[in-house]
């Protein structure tokens, strides 16, 4: 079978790296790509949004499945356009994608079937946002998150500690004329992701994983699209799981189904375990981005036969996913400056020490320049080990990354501290 998949960044080498492992593979194609992704499919230079373009290649190429890695090309129906034409698709449909694109929305549907979630108010002027701040105060303590509505990638919330932190958020939110956004309550707990496919009706669980988003170790600094990660999230036991699954995943699957409007793909829940149990944070509507690389490197089945099920809608036919026992862990090494402006062009040398060592170093923003690979991005590489624990696990991870000679590059050195 010929495979297209979409995206560039290390999700999508993560992705690429085990679909190339299927026996059921023939091609895999990838648009765009990147230099690590080129190591396993031939790229297509198409321009993904447009869906015509992206119509014509699957046509061309006798693609029997579509895989699309990001958020955007979802929030804008790819995959609604590409299944018009009766080739499987494994990602939700414009509407299904609002779970990630429309925060009032996610909310709206976990209150309608009862999904725990923090309390909140969708608002649309900064009178109204004001106006529901009391309800979040105890004494002369506020505490509570601001949320835009709408994809902002991870930098539409603010977590707000005093009043004073409230106000400054929701002025900054109005000033550019109207705005919608939610305003919830501030959960308390530890956080976990959990991975669940969907072929509209059935569900299986696909792994947990914790995520590090502040770029400085210790959790400080501001926020970015990850740090590392680590797979399985051992505070999500198997009985949480299942509760999370049971009171919030399998309702949305649910629900979605009985507006006509199926998921199909990988949903990714940001649960809190709060002490009342896990609550829903924020879905994502595909894999996230470094937990992929965790995942795949634990995931143990046949990915094209894995994904080309869900998007049949053939999952209860299917063993549930398998994954290897070990513990997977990944530290990014992303380019000076980010999340600012990152500095691009800086030389990375020792990938194939790196993976000597037994790694996998999945690429993200990087570019060939003649036999170079340089940076070209903010997040440049995902180095990814396994071990028998978590110590194991991050103990050959740094291993590798101390191959790598990125002079213009840096990482955590302490991905995996919650679990140590
Ligand atoms: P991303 O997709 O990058 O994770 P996002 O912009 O979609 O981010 P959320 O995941 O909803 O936003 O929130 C970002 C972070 O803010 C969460 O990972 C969590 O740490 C914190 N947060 C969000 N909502 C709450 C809440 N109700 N209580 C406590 N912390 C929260």
């Amino acid at each position: 079978m010929n495979v297209l998949l979409i995206g560039s960044g290390g999700r999508e080498h993560a992705l690429a790296w085990k679909l190339a492992q299927s026996e059921r593979l023939d091609t895999l194609y990838a648009a765009p790509g990147n230099p690590g992704i080129a190591q396993h499919a031939t790229l297509a230079a198409l321009d993904v949004t447009d869906h015509r373009a992206v119509i014509d290649f699957v046509r061309r190429h006798g693609i029997g499945l579509v895989v699309i890695g990001p958020e955007q090309p979802l929030a804008d129906g790819l995959a609604d356009n590409v299944r018009a034409i009766g080739v499987p698709v494994f990602g939700p449909g414009r509407e299904a994608a609002k779970l990630e694109g429309s925060k009032g929305f996610t909310k709206d549907l976990c209150a309608r079937v009862g999904i725990p979630t923090a309390r909140y108010f969708r608002v649309t002027s900064r009178d109204g946002a004001l106006a529901c701040l009391d309800d979040f105060a105890s004494g002369d303590k506020l505490r509570c998150v601001i949320k835009a509505d709408g994809l902002a990638a991870g930098k539409g919330v603010v977590v707000a500690m005093t009043r004073a932190e409230a106000e400054a958020a929701i002025a900054a939110l109005f000033t550019g004329g109207p705005a919608e956004a939610v305003i919830e309550e501030f959960l308390e707990g530890e956080e976990a992701s959990l991975f669940v496919l969907s072929d509209g009706t059935s569900t299986a669980s696909f792994g947990s994983a914790q995520d590090h988003k502040r770029v400085g170790d210790g959790d400080v600094g501001p926020n970015t699209g990850g740090m590392g990660a680590y797979s399985p999230a051992a505070v999500l036991t198997p009985e949480l799981e299942e509760q999370a699954l049971g009171e919030i995943v399998r309702p949305t699957i649910d629900a979605l189904a009985a507006s006509g409007t199926p998921y199909v793909g990988v949903l990714y829940a940001g649960l809190m375990l709060t002490a009342e149990g896990p609550k829903l944070i924020e879905y994502n509507v595909r894999f996230g981005d470094p937990e992929c690389q965790v995942l795949m490197a634990r995931f143990a089945g046949d990915l094209v036969e894995t994904l080309l099920a869900v998007a049949e809608g053939r999952l209860a036919d299917m063993p549930a996913p398998a994954f290897a026992d070990d513990v997977a862990l990944t530290v990014v090494m992303a380019a000076n400056g980010y999340p600012g402006t990152p500095e691009t062009g800086g030389a990375i040398r020792g990938i194939e020490a790196a993976e000597a060592t037994g790694a996998v170093v999945f690429q993200a923003g990087t570019r060939a320049d003649g036999e170079e690979i340089v940076a070209a991005g903010g997040r440049v590489l995902a180095v990814t080990a396994t071990g028998g624990d978590v110590a194991e696990a991050q103990r050959r991870a740094y291993a590798a990354v101390d191959m790598i000679d990125f002079p213009t590059g840096f990482c955590r050195r302490d991905i995996g501290w919650r679990a140590l």
